[in-house]
Parts: structure tokens; C-alpha cells; sequence
């Protein structure tokens, strides 16, 4: 093509030259006049792709049609493939990026030699390192634990080793795994799980076990001695019957630990109470405050003043079989931990934000500050006889807190030693509801209340 164009031209410049000079030496100098003319134009046309092709012209090619042009055509093609995937592979190695950065577990790169390249944000909060800092700073440095360094030190890293993070570096319960990996040429790759919360619930299981354990074989070790004692001597009818009463005060207090045992793995087990089922706050405490009085009659607790107080147009949406066990937890723990003369005040009132709390205050024996943060844990007791004494299982409050929490609320304690508590137990707005604004019932409570005083 481009020699045909050449020898067109030249021809074409030979056969106007000749004419003109009526020469043959004319044609001679038109023919290369023409060449001349055609290696500049062909020599620019090339020089615009070599411009194009070093980049120098912008990103379109310039449009020289012929062959150059179609070579530049293909070449732009493959540029703008090329490019198009280059930005693919770039848009996916940033969301790798982002899915390390997010995860919960720590990815630490290093040299071989131990040096720190990079890491993600889960290593930096296990091992309290930060990568701008700590870059190229030997790990063995940083982590400083006996385990990683003896393990580092050897370098059989088929294994994963577990370091008590927290103790190493002075904060708080802090459990991981490690396990180092090797990777590409020479590089190592150290991942980190904090399995603390794991930790914790296992010792929280163990020594559960341990308590349940303990709290069956007291009573059992107690009534195999009774049974015992009836079987090897020979009591009056009498004796006989004050074993039998024994035993069978034994049998009840694992009776009602089983049952609390139960209670407690229905309430972790069952789904959360909906707000769907409104009831009037008087019908249910009706039933726990006569059941209160009864506890105290059994009790001996004959001159105990029990009163009850709670706004007729509340109504709560509360899961009933629930709060029936919080609240009798809380008046049957009044009417035991009070003296016989003592006072005990409990009811439902509005509050302010719209809430509303159940509460029992006692004239009792009241409660040390540093036990107060224990008192809902399971098995806590402050006064380990008493408890038993009076039929306590040290479940009661830990039963209180879970179906409070399970309806969004919380559990308020006050008390004061030797002269009396407070137990509230706090329900969000949107389980409560009343015929007037329940603000209104709390604004008339609180000027009743400042009456009064
Ligand atoms: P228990 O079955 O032992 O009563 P709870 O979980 O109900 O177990 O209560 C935990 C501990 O809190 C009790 O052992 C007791 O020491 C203390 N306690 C609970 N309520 C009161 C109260 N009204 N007055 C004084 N102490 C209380």
C-alpha cells in the first residue's frame, strides 16, 4: 500500500514537473520532489505514534488512518483492557485489605527474622503494638511473654501456643492463641485469637458446676446421717419423728434448688418476653404481697408490718409467670433478712421518664457497700448461714436480674448495714402504659410524696 502511494506520487509529481518545464530533467526533479514529500509526511504520521506510544500525546490516539493508524487502533485497545483490569485487581485488593483490617482476629506480617511489616487492627489491640511505630521492630521485643519467646526461639511452629496477654502487659484478663505461620519467600505470618470471653464463660461453667455440686451434697451428706442415725439406734417415736421433720426440711431445700436451677436455664433458654400481652400492675402484686404475709407468718415474723402500694391505671407488659418469681424473690428476701418488728414497703410507681419501677424497701438487717455489687452473681451470699436458715438458695437475685434484663431493664439496689435496703427493679417506657400519661402519675406521686414529708 504505502509503496503503491509512493509510486503514485512520484509518478504523479514527474508527469506535472515535465509538463510545466516541457523538460525531461523536469520530470526528474518532480519525481524527486515528490519522494521528498512523501518522507516527510510518512516520517510525521510515524513520529505522532512514536509521540502517542511514549505517552507524551495524551491518552486518545491521533487519528492518522492507514496502517499507523490501525496499529495505534490495537495498541489503544490493549491499553484500556489492561487498565480496566489493572483497576479490578486494585478494587480487589483493597476490599482483601478491608476484610483483614475487620477482622476480629490479628494478622501480623513479619520478615523472617522476626521484624514487623504490617498488621491489622486486631493484632495491634492484642499485642499493643501500632504499625507505624512498631514498624521493623522484632516482635520477640514486643511480645513480651516467656511462651512466644521460647516458641519463637525454636521455630517449630507447627503448634499453636496460648499467652496470657493481659499479665504480660499489665492490663486486664487477657487470653490468646497464637500460631505462627511461614509464607512466601522466607516470611512469617503470626495470627492472634483472644479467646478470653471463652476463658472466662469455661471458669464461669466450672466453678457453677463446683457451687451446684457443693449446694446438693450439703443437704444430701445431712440426710444420709439422719438415715443413718434411724437405722442404727433405736429412737423413741418421738426422736424418730424429729429426724423425719429434719430429712424432710433437707428434701425441700433441694427441692426449691432444683426448681431455681430450673428457672434460671429457662430464662437463658427462651426467647425474649414480648411487648404484646398488657396487664394491670395490681393484679400480680395482689398475689405476691399475699404470698409475702404468708412467708412471714410461716416464718414466725408475726408482728413484721408488710404494706403495698401501687397505681391503679398502671399497666405493664410483662412476661407474668417472669416477674411473678423476681418479685416474690425480692419480698420473700424482705420478709427473711427483716426482723420480726421490722417494716417492709413494696409496690409499683410511675416514673418520670415514663418508666416505672417495682420496689421493696425493708427495715432489715441491711447490706455492707462491697457486697453490693455481688449480690446478683450466683451463689453470692453475704451471710452464708442466715440464707440457709431461712431456706435460701443464693439463686434468687441472679433469677431477679435475668428477667429483669430480659425485659430491657435493670435492677437498683440501696442499703444501708443495720438499717434496712432497697431493691428496685426498673422497666423501660415502652413496657409501661397508663390510663392518664404515666409523667402525670409520677408528677402526682412526687408531689403526694412531698406532702407527706
Ligand atoms: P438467698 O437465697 O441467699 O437469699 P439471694 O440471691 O436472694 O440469695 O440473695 C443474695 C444475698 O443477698 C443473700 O444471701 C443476702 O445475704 C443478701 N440479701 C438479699 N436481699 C436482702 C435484704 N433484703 N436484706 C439484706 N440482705 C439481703
Amino acid at each position: 500500500m504505502r509503496a503503491l502511494a509512493l509510486v503514485c506520487l512520484v509518478a504523479v509529481g514527474a508527469t506535472a514537473a515535465q509538463a510545466f518545464g516541457q523538460h525531461s530533467a523536469w520530470g526528474g526533479l518532480g519525481a524527486a520532489f515528490a519522494a521528498l514529500l512523501w518522507l516527510v509526511w510518512d516520517n510525521t504520521r510515524r513520529l505522532g505514534v512514536i509521540t502517542w506510544l511514549r505517552g507524551e500525546d495524551g491518552k486518545e490516539p491521533p487519528e492518522v488512518g492507514g496502517f499507523e493508524g490501525e496499529v495505534m487502533e490495537r495498541v489503544h485497545k490493549r491499553f484500556v483492557q489492561k487498565d480496566g483490569m489493572a483497576a479490578d485487581h486494585a478494587t480487589r485488593l483493597h476490599e482483601f485489605l478491608q476484610a483483614i483490617e475487620a477482622s476480629p482476629n490479628g494478622i501480623t506480617l513479619l520478615l523472617g527474622d522476626g521484624r514487623i511489616e504490617w498488621c491489622n487492627p486486631a493484632a495491634m489491640e492484642h499485642f499493643g503494638i501500632d504499625v507505624q511505630r512498631d514498624r521493623l521492630q522484632y516482635v520477640q521485643n514486643l511480645v513480651r511473654h516467656p511462651v512466644f519467646a521460647e516458641h519463637f526461639r525454636l521455630g517449630r511452629f507447627d503448634t499453636e501456643i496460648e499467652i496470657d496477654a493481659g499479665a504480660s502487659r499489665g492490663r486486664g484478663d487477657m487470653t490468646l492463641i497464637l500460631r505462627v505461620r511461614r509464607y512466601g519467600e522466607g516470611r512469617l505470618l503470626l495470627l492472634s485469637r483472644d479467646i478470653t470471653v471463652l476463658k472466662r464463660s469455661e471458669r464461669m461453667r466450672r466453678n457453677f458446676i463446683a457451687n451446684v455440686s457443693h449446694e446438693i451434697r450439703t443437704p444430701l451428706t445431712v440426710v444420709r446421717g439422719f438415715i443413718e442415725t434411724l437405722q442404727q439406734f433405736d429412737l423413741s417415736k418421738d426422736e424418730q419423728q424429729r429426724y423425719l421433720t429434719l430429712i424432710a426440711q433437707q428434701a425441700s431445700r433441694m427441692d426449691t434448688l432444683v426448681t431455681d436451677l430450673l428457672t434460671l436455664s429457662k430464662l437463658e433458654g427462651s426467647p425474649l418476653p414480648s411487648i404484646g400481652e398488657w396487664q394491670p400492675a395490681s393484679t400480680l402484686f395482689d398475689e405476691v404481697l399475699n404470698d409475702a404475709r404468708s412467708l412471714a407468718a410461716v416464718l414466725g415474723h408475726t408482728t413484721q408490718r408488710i404494706v403495698g402500694d401501687v397505681p391503679a391505671q398502671l399497666e405493664l407488659a410483662i412476661q407474668p409467670s417472669e416477674w411473678r418469681s423476681a418479685m416474690t424473690n425480692l419480698l420473700s428476701n424482705a420478709v427473711r433478712y427483716t426482723p420480726s418488728d421490722g417494716q417492709i414497703a413494696a409496690g409499683w410507681r410511675a416514673m418520670p421518664d415514663g418508666g416505672a419501677e417495682f420496689y421493696v424497701q425493708d427495715s432489715g438487717v441491711g447490706i455492707a457497700p462491697e457486697h453490693i455489687p455481688h449480690l446478683t452473681e450466683r451463689f453470692y451470699r453475704v451471710d452464708q448461714s442466715r440464707s440457709r436458715e431461712t431456706g435460701g438458695t443464693g439463686l434468687g437475685l441472679a433469677i431477679v436480674k435475668h428477667v429483669v434484663q430480659r425485659h430491657g431493664g435493670e435492677v437498683r439496689i440501696r442499703s444501708q448495714l443495720g438499717k434496712g435496703s432497697r431493691f428496685a427493679l426498673y422497666l423501660p417506657p415502652r413496657r409501661v402504659r397508663a390510663q392518664a400519661p404515666v409523667s402525670l402519675l409520677a408528677a402526682a406521686k412526687v408531689s403526694t410524696a412531698s406532702r407527706a414529708d
